[in-house]
């Protein structure tokens, strides 16, 4: 199948150009004008921005969700009944939504069981994908608890299998937090094999100690989420993170930074040469504390960690993301439903399950309130959204740029459609949106991966089960390109 997409504005992180694109064989093979060939496809993209798909390299789909004390906090009161609860989405629904949202690679988060071996645990993803029939492709990171006995050779074979990032939590204590001395002999290994540490930066310790005191004082209402996690309980793990990373001499990528004293430590660090990245996500851009004080328990669908903060530090995330102090933004989506956070938190805040969703609202949100709103230029929107996410995972220059070469991984974009978002109209599983009624301009028209029209007008067009597994690179060939900035 040849296809000719033609007349868009082609739109990349270093520029934009009126041409026409030819795809052959699931890659771009041309970019130019009047291109000479016989198509056997040619898709109309007069009037439209043509863009890298989208790369979400932070999503949960078919997760246990947890409320912020953990399944483990026997200490705190024991919510054990969250052991059964499941993000909405599962790999079907979740790649889908984001196929529909224009994001055309997630890299998604595959978790160590406890006890479990780390190849156990990306197997049990292998399993899950393999039965989702998704439509675009997917990679995985790893959630490590514990390293095991033989944690050089399990990484080692994780990595050459295309699995370049582990994940560690330094919160959620009594469940998936680790320790330093496990944190800091992650950093080591990652740096012998050239993959990448991310960490989930909470300090666990501080915020069981401030949770239990809320809830001994009778505190309830969801606004407690963020009143037991203020910002220096974030901040000082990021600067711990930090700190240990440049012992270890690994690359580090912060994801979910919320607020300005996380910022300024990752733009301090930057500034001295440290390859040290940081994520936010489209929520802590479009939303404050005060939306945890919404009536009728609304505020509930509020509850993800961190938690969202003040306006001011919401404008500082914008004006991180300009400066290249924060380098990526994702969804972190994992929506649980608002059934389950009323029948699980309506008595507790510590028991609402935490995480949104946003896997599919995340480009026209981030187009809406970023390009049209003059935040950022449509170039820098591409950067955080596809090709830095790209870079920074290991999956550039395969994906997240226009470029011959690379695989044809694209959105036709319409900047001047409007859409209502709403949970019906929405494609996750989720029972709501936190986004529920907004009126965006600008949305995808048609989706193509690797040459294969996924999405075509509102329509999943995509053939069965297309997506699939994405090995990635070593962290290090990008090191420098993303730090000299
Ligand atoms: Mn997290
Ligand atoms: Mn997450």
């Amino acid at each position: 199948m040849r296809t000719l997409v033609a007349g868009g504005l082609l739109v990349g992180a270093e520029g934009s150009q009126r041409a026409d694109l030819w795809v052959e064989d699931g890659r771009i093979a041309a970019i130019g004008s009047g291109l000479p060939w016989e198509a056997d496809r040619t898709i109309d993209a007069a009037g439209r921005y043509v863009l890298p798909g989208g790369v979400d390299v932070h999503t949960h789909m078919d997760l246990a969700v947890v409320g912020n004390v953990g399944p483990g906090g026997e200490e705190a009161g024991g919510p054990d009944d969250l052991g059964a609860e499941s993000t909405a989405d599962d790999f079907a629904s979740g790649t889908r939504a984001a196929a529909f949202g224009g994001t055309t690679t997630i890299v998604d988060f595959a978790e160590q069981a406890p006890g479990q071996s780390l190849a156990d645990g990306v197997r049990a993803w292998h399993e899950k994908l393999a039965r989702a029939a998704a439509p675009i492709d997917v990679g995985f990171h790893l959630i490590v608890r514990d390293l095991g006995e033989r944690p050089r050779d399990e990484l080692a074979a994780l990595v050459e299998e295309g699995v370049t990032s582990v994940k560690l939590f330094m919160a959620y204590k009594g469940d998936l937090m680790v320790d330093d001395a496990t944190l800091w002999r992650a950093m080591e290994l990652a740096a012998e094999l050239d993959a990448t540490v991310m960490v989930h930066a909470e300090n666990g310790d501080v915020i069981q100690g401030l949770v239990e005191r809320a809830r001994s004082e009778g505190k309830a209402e969801p606004r407690y989420h963020a009143a037991t996690r203020p910002c220096g309980t974030e901040a000082e793990a990021v600067g711990r993170a930090i700190a240990l990373a440049e012992l270890a001499g690994c690359a580090l990528y912060v994801v979910h930074v919320s607020c300005a004293e996380s910022v300024e430590r990752i733009e301090a660090a930057r500034r001295a040469g440290q390859a040290v990245f940081g994520e936010t996500c489209t929520h802590y851009l479009l939303t404050d504390a005060s939306d945890l004080e919404r009536p009728g328990f609304e505020g509930a669908k509020f509850v993800f960690t961190p938690p969202p903060r003040s306006a001011a530090d919401r404008e500082r995330l914008w004006r991180a993301l300009r400066a290249d102090a924060l380098s990526a933004v994702s969804s972190d989506h994992s929506p649980a439903s608002f059934e389950a956070r009323l029948r699980l938190g309506r008595d507790d805040f510590a028991k609402i399950p935490n995480g949104t969703g946003g896997v599919e609202e995340r480009l026209t949100l981030i187009h809406h309130h970023g390009v049209n709103g003059g935040r950022i230029s449509l170039n820098r929107m591409v950067e955080l959204l596809a090709t830095n996410p790209a870079k920074l995972l290991g999956l550039h220059p395969r994906k997240g740029t226009l470029a011959v070469g690379a695989d044809a991984d694209l959105v036709v974009f319409d900047p001047e459609r409007e859409v209502t978002l709403t949970a019906a109209g929405l494609h996750s599983r989720s029972d709501h949106t936190i986004y529920e009624g907004e009126v965006v301009r600008g949305a995808p028209e048609s989706v193509m991966v690797r040459g294969e029209l996924v999405v075509d007008r509102g329509e999943l067009v995509a053939p069965a089960g297309w997506g699939e597994f994405v090995p990635r690179q070593r962290a290090r060939p990008w090191w420098n390109t993303a730090v000299a900035r």
